[in-house]
């Protein structure tokens, strides 16, 4: 399979790929993206297939400017406070790492939405995308670019490990900045409802919008809401808060510590308990932010969560982030990644 860096000649060829049905990877600011056209059902059947994903599970529709919004969805039906919540949010966060479920317009097929009456959408903010979409239908159905329950991907090498052969393209935009996926927020309902965190944290939405309540998360429909999902091959064990630091090492085990401070604690302990100390740097123990930021954290998960893997490790333990900002998002991830077990 190609994969080509993402230059406009790349982006054109990728374009005349996604007309004719095809599926091209793509760089998009929260992880890579695996897209077909949305218009096209075929295209949509082999996103499923190439994935292994359930077909009850939605996707999420890529757009590259609000002109399109009404093409896709339906706003007829939302009253004048769900109105106003949109024109807000997509004023101050689109392009952007947020996700937004409407009604949807009878031209969008139900594959697209799982057989629900609401689609949910994204203008993304990564150029590379934004190109892409221009170039095509305008409308770019993209779940992430890895097989269904795998860790997702934000590098084009990890889309060649799993999809190697299964798609028609990889477009190589290099890292993506944010990390973890799309907040996804339902707007169809009131007051509208947080589906997934994500790149947006609630904070930021409330902040402009008031209260959003929590999805329940059990709804079958919400892939990225499967309580074994983002998994990696080596089991994987969240800790909270000092919980991991008070673990003894085992050299054929993982560590992933949240900021350089626990990590210092883990350490600390095991001299005070006279354990065997490793020689730090090693790769299996691994620090998400050294100064605890949770945006840094985020855009360094999937990545460092790759890095385990490779290594062989019997077990993965991980200290979860604090419930800020990003932090949610990323304790969505580990928790899901550990209910794979
Ligand atoms: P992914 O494509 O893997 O990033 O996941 C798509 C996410 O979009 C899922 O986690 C769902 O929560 C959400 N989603 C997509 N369409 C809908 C919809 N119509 N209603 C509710 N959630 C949706
Ligand atoms: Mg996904």
């Amino acid at each position: 399979m190609r994969s080509l860096k993402a230059d406009d000649a790349a982006v054109r060829f990728a374009a005349e790929i996604l007309s004719k049905g095809g599926l091209v990877a793509f760089p998009t600011e929260t992880v890579y993206g695996l897209g077909g056209d949305a218009l096209n059902p075929s295209a949509l059947a082999r996103i499923f297939e190439a994935k292994g994903r359930p077909r009850f599970d939605p996707l999420i529709i890529h757009i590259a400017g609000l002109e399109t919004l009404e093409e896709i969805a339906d706003l007829g039906p939302l009253d004048s406070r769900a109105r106003l919540r949109l024109e807000t949010l997509t004023a101050h966060l689109w392009p952007g790492p947020l996700t937004l479920v409407l009604p949807k317009q009878t031209r969008i097929s139900g594959l697209a939405t799982g057989g629900l009456p609401t689609v949910a959408i994204r203008f993304p903010a990564h150029p590379v995308a934004q190109a892409l979409i221009r170039l095509s239908s305008g409308a770019v159905a993209a779940p992430s670019a890895n097989r269904f329950g795998c860790l997702s991907p934000t590098r084009a090498e990890h889309v060649l490990e799993q999809l190697d052969g299964k798609i028609d393209l990889i477009l190589d935009g290099g890292r993506s900045p944010v990390g973890v996926e799309s907040t996804v927020l339902d707007l169809s309902s009131d007051p509208p409802r947080l589906l997934r965190p994500g790149g947006v944290s609630r904070e930021r939405l409330e902040a402009l919008i008031g209260p959003v309540c929590a999805g329940d998360g059990s709804s079958p429909r919400s892939p990225g809401q499967l309580t074994s999902h983002y998994a990696p091959r080596a089991p994987l064990s969240l800790y909270a808060g000092k919980a991991l630091a008070a673990l003894d090492d085992n050299p054929r085990e993982g560590f992933l510590f949240f900021c350089s401070s626990t990590c210092n604690a883990w350490l600390e302990g095991l001299r005070a308990r006279g354990g065997n100390l490793p020689a730090l740097p090693v790769p299996r123990i691994r620090t998400l932010s050294s100064r605890g930021d949770p945006c840094e954290a985020a855009a360094n998960l999937f990545d460092t969560l790759y890095a385990l893997d490779g290594l062989g490790l019997t077990h993965i333990r991980a200290e979860a982030a604090p419930e800020e900002s990003l932090g949610p998002a990323i304790n969505d991830r580990l928790f899901r990644a550990q209910g794979a077990l």
